[in-house]
């Protein structure tokens, strides 16, 4: 079923989540144990994200250093079939343009399409460590909404070689990410939100937000998106706190605020355990207040960690 089905037939907030493939090497196992904890509040899909490949450098023997291409988080695909076969819920692959080309979309949507899979999270990705800036593949897309349209053609039953005489349509729902604080490259938040338009004006359904801290963001953000004409369910996305270390690298990596208050009582935190009941603290306040103005569904970057996530919504729900 459709995310935009789901939020349509719901009749009071949705709790989701997003899961990350496990390390290379390691079992199914985990993204069971990170999803069970969480089942007992119906969530109506799962999110899988999707990670590209990074350089990884082998030393040798002789002391030299072999630069080498490597996918640490492989399985994005597989997952959303374990998902789907093993709870019957809804599984959504993010699809990224980074490293793939336009061929490679299309075959990895067509793959999508035969597994059953009818929700895609349509992004750009970032660069990799190794670029300065977001490099697209040579025949691949350079924006999200790029992807989109390839995503939207396939809908209508176009596919890259037009000669094929083939036309069979998917039916993808396409949600996309958007930015209460700003994308850290936008040159301006009315800038950022002019692309984001964009993308829901070529065919993206509903929008996930970047994880916020302050509920005044993402409320500035909708009321914002709402006078340009962006009429698309918005999901918040959430990010519970649970290691003192994340005051400075949630920020870093994706470029977003952690209120004052919040960032105090996390200073003085004797343990993470303590980080955690903060944690809890300030997330159940911040689920109450988004579920009262009507937020569609809550989503939670749960990152393999379920536990503070389960503690928040066992007392919202
Ligand atoms: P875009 O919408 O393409 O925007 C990128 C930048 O370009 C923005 O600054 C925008 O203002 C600008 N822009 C957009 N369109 C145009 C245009 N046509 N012309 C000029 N400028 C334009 N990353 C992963 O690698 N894997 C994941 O699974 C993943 N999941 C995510 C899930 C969510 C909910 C979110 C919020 C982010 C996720 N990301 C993921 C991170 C995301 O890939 C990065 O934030 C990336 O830098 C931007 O992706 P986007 O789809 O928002 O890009």
């Amino acid at each position: 079923m459709k995310v935009t089905e789901h939020l349509a037939q719901a009749k009071s907030t949705l709790i989701s989540f997003e899961i990350l493939p496990p390390l290379k090497g390691q079992g199914i196992k985990s993204i069971y144990d990170a999803i069970d904890p969480l089942m007992e509040f119906n969530p109506p899909f799962v999110d899988v994200t999707y990670h590209r490949e990074e350089y990884v450098y082998k030393r040798h023997p002789t002391g030299l250093l072999e630069k080498q291409t490597t996918r640490k988080r492989p399985g994005t695909v597989g997952i959303c079939a374990a998902i789907i076969n093993k709870y019957g819920i809804d599984a959504i692959p993010h699809i990224i343009c980074g490293g793939f080309s336009r061929e490679e979309t299309e075959n990895a949507l067509i793959d999508l399409n035969f597994l059953g899979i009818d929700n895609v999270l349509a992004l750009r990705g970032d660069q990799i460590k190794s670029e300065a800036i977001f490099e697209p593949e040579p025949d691949g897309h350079a924006y999200a909404s790029d992807l989109i349209e390839q995503i939207v053609r396939m809908n209508e039953g176009k596919y890259l070689n037009e000669e094929l005489g083939n036309n069979a349509s998917s039916d993808f729902c396409i949600g996309v990410a958007g930015y209460p604080e700003k994308h850290f490259e936008a040159p301006n938040f009315k800038n950022d939100l002019k692309w984001l338009k964009k993308k829901v004006d070529l065919g993206a359904e509903y929008i996930v937000t970047q994880m916020f801290f302050d509920n005044s963001k993402y409320f500035d953000f909708v009321r914002q998106c709402r006078e340009i004409g962006i009429d698309v369910p918005i999901i918040p996305g959430l990010k519970p706190l649970t290691t003192k270390s994340q005051l400075t690298i949630l920020p870093k990596i994706f470029h977003i605020d952690i209120p004052e208050d919040l960032a105090d009582a996390v200073a003085v935190c004797k343990d993470n355990d303590a980080v955690k009941e903060v944690a809890i603290e300030w997330g159940v306040q911040q689920a109450k207040e988004l579920i009262a103005s009507g937020a569609p569904c809550l989503h939670y970057y749960t990152m393999g960690k379920p536990d503070v996530t389960k503690a928040i919504v066992s007392q919202v729900l």
